[in-house]
């Protein structure tokens, strides 16, 4: 597969009409000095003039949904449906990126990406398909102005990239795959020699080795195949050839880390549980927990 190829096509949706607006608006931005501070909130800020922070205020307004956050860019607290400091701040204490070449799989608006430059990674690659997020991170970046690359590839791209990875991020992607094994095979395809992949998947207790598979939703999301127990998430990355496999963490979602703001559209997690039994999801399955992995070759 030509995946360079793949990637200039997709340059092109770019221009798809609900993101094509947002492109010209962010291309108009005045030129503006700024300083920024990556932190548990990502910070911008400098001195503007009133008519740019209008223009700005109203670029962040249309960028909406605000997901992984939170930032805040000239004064304007983003209050993002999810609070991705927790997860990060979960997962940092296992890593170090010093001069590491580092993917993120399903980077999303590169919230991590922007966190992981603390650590002088060499280089950053962010793999996500979706071109609002894309122009979330354009955003962003044209004020933090780093280096790190970002494609508009999924996962299914990734062992035919033109670069391998000392370390990759796999996080909150894998139960969105109807493969996961597959997926797991072609993450490893994409490592270095001690390489390392952190990895985090929804989970249902139990020591059975089974997955389970809504019906449709899960927690009111569409796209989500496969949740399995522990011993089954462990199970697939030892299938997919990932020979040290450790637990580094369990914890169960809770409106500390995802809920509703302005800054969505539509409904989040107090919406997707059962009114009566917030142990489950509107749809009568386990609710939302997640199990923290870390994978050697
Ligand atoms: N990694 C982040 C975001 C998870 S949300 C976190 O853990 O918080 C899932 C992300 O996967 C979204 O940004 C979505 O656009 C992206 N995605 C969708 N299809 C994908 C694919 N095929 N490969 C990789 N990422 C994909």
């Amino acid at each position: 597969m030509d995946v360079k190829q793949v990637a200039n096509e997709r340059l092109s949706w770019l221009k798809w009409k609900n993101i094509a607006p947002l492109r010209e608006k962010l291309d108009a931005l005045d030129e503006i000095d700024s300083i920024h501070d990556i932190g548990d909130v990502i910070k911008i800020s400098g001195d503007i003039l009133d008519s740019e922070k209008e223009q700005i205020d109203s670029l962040l307004y249309d960028l909406k949904p605000w997901r992984k956050g939170p930032f805040e860019i000239f004064g304007t607290f983003i209050d993002t449906e999810w609070n991705s400091s927790i997860k990060y701040n979960l997962l940092e204490r296992y890593f170090d990126l010093s001069n590491k070449c580092v993917a993120d799989v399903g980077c999303n608006n590169g919230y991590y990406m922007f966190r992981m430059l603390k650590q002088n990674p060499k280089h950053i690659v962010g793999f996500d398909p979706s071109p609002h997020y894309k122009t979330q991170f354009d955003f962003l970046n044209r004020f933090i102005k780093s280096d790190i690359v970002y494609e508009l590839l999924g996962i299914e791209h990734i062992e035919f990239y033109h670069r391998k990875f000392d370390v990759i991020f796999c996080l909150g992607v894998l139960y969105h795959r109807s493969d996961p094994i597959k997926s797991l095979k072609s993450l490893k395809k994409s490592l270095n020699k001690n390489g390392v992949l952190f990895l985090d998947s929804f989970i249902i207790d139990g020591d059975d080795h089974v997955a389970l598979t809504p019906k449709k939703t899960y927690s009111k999301i569409p796209n989500v195949y496969f949740i399995p127990t522990v011993v089954t998430l462990i199970n697939w990355c030892k299938r997919a050839g990932f020979k040290n496999v450790e637990l580094l963490n369990i914890k169960k979602t809770d409106l500390n880390e995802q809920r509703h703001t302005k800054w969505l559209k539509g409904d989040s997690l107090e919406s997707f549980l059962d009114p009566n039994d917030p142990n489950l999801t509107i749809e009568g399955y386990p609710a939302p927990k997640r199990a923290y992995i870390k994978a050697l070759i």
